[in-house]
């Protein structure tokens, strides 16, 4: 069965080439007489084999693959730009992830830090209970020491009081032993010097006391030279001469006073009763 004229769609007679021309490229079949076209055209389609000839769309394929080429291009370029807005999307959300990610890790050292911190305080304390057990201890020691030390003063203090008062005894022993070993002592005062000193002595005391005798005077001394007078007086310890010597100057004082002519002296009474 013969193909229709693609032109007329009347039938056509494949086999007749001067009559027929097919589409090298969609089969499709027209009468020479339906297309416009040259004699010498027609005999060059006939005599050379590498000529083709192709219907009128398809001659215009070219221009739809271009299209076509346009179209994929565009495509193409559509789906980059879109790749490309997800890129950017995904470098954004990326960037969005990293920075949650540096937030994140600036919070763990903080949390780090906060660790170290409370690990410091807790070293911190258990430094201050072991300083204050020290300073207890050094109290406690100080303590002690400072009670021993208080008590070694106190014993101190009462040691230096008993000595005092020992010393004050001794001294008043002393004064005692003093008095004792002078109470047999004749001072002579103004006794004009000679060789013979202890017979000038018995005569003055033989003139006094009537039963005096040489064995009563165990010796004389002499603590003085060229006295321009001679007295006696009773031989006083130092605080004896200055307790009488105040007495004295008592009853000067009141000699000096009197309107009615009394006497005042120093008896040895009031010496020995101290008025
Ligand atoms: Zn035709
Ligand atoms: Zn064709």
């Amino acid at each position: 069965m013969s193909p229709k004229c693609a032109k007329c769609l009347g039938g056509t007679n494949v086999k007749d080439k001067d009559s027929v021309l097919r589409c090298s490229r969609c089969d499709i079949v027209v009468h020479v007489k339906c297309i416009s076209t040259s004699d010498s055209l027609l005999d060059a389609l006939k005599n050379c084999s590498g000529l083709k000839w192709f219907s009128d769309s398809c001659v215009k394929l070219p221009f739809n693959l271009d299209s076509l080429s346009k179209s994929v291009d565009a495509s193409r370029q559509d789906i980059l730009d879109k790749i490309d807005s997800n890129k950017n999307e995904m470098i954004t959300r990326l960037e969005k992830l990293d920075e949650v990610n540096t937030q994140v890790r600036s919070e763990i050292v903080s949390l780090k830090m906060l660790i170290t911190s409370n690990e410091n305080k807790l070293v911190d304390i258990d430094r201050t209970d072991t300083s204050i057990r020290h300073d207890i201890k050094s109290l406690k020691q100080e303590m002690s020491t400072t009670f021993a030390s208080i008590v070694s003063k106190e014993v101190k203090k009462n040691t230096e009081i008993i000595n005092n008062e020992v010393r004050t005894v001794q001294k008043v022993l002393t004064e005692v032993n003093e008095m004792k070993n002078r109470e047999s002592n004749l001072m002579v005062f103004r006794l004009v010097e000679s060789d013979n000193d202890r017979t000038d002595v018995m005569k003055i005391l033989q003139h006094l006391v009537e039963d005096i005798s040489e064995k009563d005077v165990l010796r004389t001394t002499r603590l003085a030279d060229k006295f321009a007078g001679v007295g006696l007086c009773d031989d006083l310890t130092k605080e004896q001469r200055q307790e009488y010597k105040t007495f004295v100057e008592k009853a000067k004082s009141m000699q000096s006073d009197d309107k009615e002519n009394f006497f005042y002296t120093v008896s040895e009474d009031q010496l020995e009763d101290g008025r």
